[in-house]
């Protein structure tokens, strides 16, 4: 089965047609990149899977359960839909991080307020987090005192650290510098190897040569490819 199931999803901005019939299975344990022009509608794509943006008709489901709606056309409740959000880690262009709190009380603030973990069991976990991004030395800086690339280290730590079953990235790398673009990319590569669904919004197409699974170019709207990295950038 697939971990997120996107049936015949439109979404309207106003009179503007932003998705129009978009169709597309995530695989388990595999990476799929979504490319394709800026304002193509890669961006409300991702954001319908966790339903920050409402999808006017078609169905997402995450490991089959109905994102969103109880059933077609009728919202589901905000608790309902906080708790399956629980399951989705997403990072985002910008870090968002407290400026007041070390790395390891922003990876740990989560786990405390969402999870109930105690805050030594929470610091424990976030030091954990910290370590499989490389940042075992830098748990106690705050994030101005840290690069861009490991600012968004630290929010991908933050983001792994509550076990997510799907992680979705929203051009992760956007924001850097190109030299710190590598050491983020790297931190993905081994989440990805590890077997982590991950689907990432990118303009990186290395990464998307060499490390997705599966990639789905999209265009004003339509998702008008789907296939294999091969199949999409050394089609004959
Ligand atoms: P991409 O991620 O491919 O760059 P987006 O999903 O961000 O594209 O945007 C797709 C289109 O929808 C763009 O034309 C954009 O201007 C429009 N759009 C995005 N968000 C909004 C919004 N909140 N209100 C109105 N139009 C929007
Ligand atoms: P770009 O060409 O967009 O600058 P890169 O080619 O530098 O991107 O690669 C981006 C990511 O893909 C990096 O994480 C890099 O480790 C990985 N990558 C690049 N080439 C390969 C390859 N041949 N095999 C595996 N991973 C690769």
């Amino acid at each position: 089965a697939s971990a997120v199931e996107i049936r015949k999803v439109n979404k309207y901005y106003g009179p503007f047609h932003a998705l129009k019939d978009v169709d597309l299975s995530i695989p388990p344990g595999k990476v799929t990149c979504l490319i394709g022009p800026s304002g193509s509608g890669k961006s409300t794509l991702l954001r319908c899977i966790n339903f920050l943006e409402e999808y006017d008709s078609g169905e997402i489901r995450i490991d089959g359960q109905l994102i969103g709606y109880e059933t077609p056309g009728r919202k589901m409740s905000g608790r309902k839909l906080r708790e399956m959000r629980r399951s989705i880690g997403m990072v985002f262009q910008q870090f968002n991080l407290w400026p007041h709190m070390t790395a390891k009380e922003n990876v740990a603030e989560g786990l405390i307020r969402v999870r109930g973990l105690s805050k030594a069991e929470a610091e424990t976990r976030a030091a954990e987090a910290l370590t499989k991004v490389g940042l075992a030395d830098k748990m106690e800086n705050h994030p101005s005192r840290m690069s861009g690339g490991q600012q968004q280290r630290v929010a991908i730590a933050r983001a792994i650290a509550m076990e997510p079953r799907l992680m979705l990235f929203d051009e992760p790398t956007s924001a850097l510098d190109p030299e710190l673009v590598g050491e983020v990319l790297n931190v993905m590569k081994t989440l990805a190897s590890e077997g982590m669904t991950m689907v990432v919004v990118t303009h990186e197409m290395g990464f998307a040569a060499h490390v997705a699974d599966q990639v789905a170019f999209m265009e004003k709207g339509e998702l008008v490819a789907v296939d294999s990295p091969q199949g999409i950038f050394h089609a004959p």
